[in-house]
């Protein structure tokens, strides 16, 4: 039997073991569980890396959990703005969405994109009008309501503050975000990505997560990659492309060409996050600058493995 892997994310951050009450760290653990498995069984029947991908980030829309669809932050005006991505690295064909409201997977709308529209991008009440004729599904306001985000919102909102996801009380800094990179038994690769962005954003920012090159990329030559972190720093840095370049061009491994950009070129300009990314050999990397990054991964004949903590 051909191999196939998958490696799914739920965002980085100040994620400790003192932050994590048992039965959050169990939650967490169930949920990454569930996606992986969802992802894996797709894989296993033979199914396509970009569908697996997709499935994975679509079930981690629906847990409250983490920062991408249901659980998304609130934006300044108290709503949700949605940023998600696909790409498939057999055909270089992406799609991605901003600032989408009320929809329940950002990550099919992506998908939609990249399949039926001559698009790579779109944003918006645009974007919506295209998700109605998809037939994807909307939410009232309720659906996406999260007491402690809520909170969270006002704090940021009275401090004036724009802040990357605080889920938990005195957890600083944490990203959400969600992600998956799997590989199939054709030998092909895709990655997609999905979030709510920053909590408290305004003026309609965007973060990495649907900008293709910086946290979103897949290409079967070189990786799929789904960054989680400081977007703007992942912009800047063209995160995910500069991964895949310094395979390409240079002729890095995936491990040594992860380490340098997010453990050297990010840390030196004080980009905090971390990443998940794959190979057509089915190697896995998923390096973190943060303190924890939710993460989980499977190999077709191993058993999966799940992470929270640095250790
Ligand atoms: N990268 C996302 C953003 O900046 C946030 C996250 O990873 O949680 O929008």
């Amino acid at each position: 039997m051909k191999r196939h892997a998958i490696a799914i994310h739920g965002g980085a951050g100040t994620i400790t073991r003192n932050i994590l009450t048992n039965d959050l760290e169990l939650a967490y653990r169930g949920a990454l569980q569930e996606a992986i498995e969802m992802g894996d069984r797709i894989l296993a029947k033979g199914g396509n890396a970009l569908e697996a991908v997709t499935a994975s980030v679509a079930l981690m829309e629906e847990n409250e959990l983490f920062n991408a669809g249901k659980g998304s932050v609130f934006n300044h005006e108290g709503k949700h703005e949605m940023d998600a991505a696909v790409m498939d690295g057999k055909t270089l064909m992406a799609g991605a969405v901003s600032g989408i409201r009320n929809l329940k997977h950002p990550v099919l709308l992506a998908k939609a994109i990249m399949e039926k529209s001559d698009h790579v991008l779109l944003a918006n009440s645009g974007a919506a009008d295209f998700a109605r004729e998809m037939n994807l599904e909307f939410a009232p306001d309720d659906y996406f309501f999260v007491q402690h985000r809520y909170e969270q919102f006002l704090a940021a909102r009275a401090e004036g503050h724009v802040v990357l996801d605080h889920t938990q009380p005195g957890d600083e800094k944490k990203f959400g975000t969600v992600g998956a990179v799997a590989l199939d038994v054709h030998g092909n690769i895709a990655a997609a990505t999905s979030t709510g962005g920053m909590t408290n954003k305004k003026w309609g920012r965007v973060g990495d997560s649907p900008i293709i090159g910086a946290g979103t990329y897949a290409n079967n030559n070189t990786c799929a990659i789904s960054c989680t972190g400081h977007g703007e720093y992942f912009i800047r840095s063209v995160v995910a492309y500069d991964i895949s370049c310094l395979m390409e061009y240079k002729g890095l491994s995936l491990k040594e060409a992860c380490d340098l950009v997010v453990m050297k070129k990010l840390v030196e300009i004080g980009g905090e996050g971390g990443l998940i990314a794959i190979d057509t050999m089915g190697n896995i990397e998923m390096p973190f600058n943060s303190e924890g990054m939710y993460r989980a991964v499977k190999h077709s004949e191993q058993d999966y493995f799940i992470g929270i903590y640095k250790d």
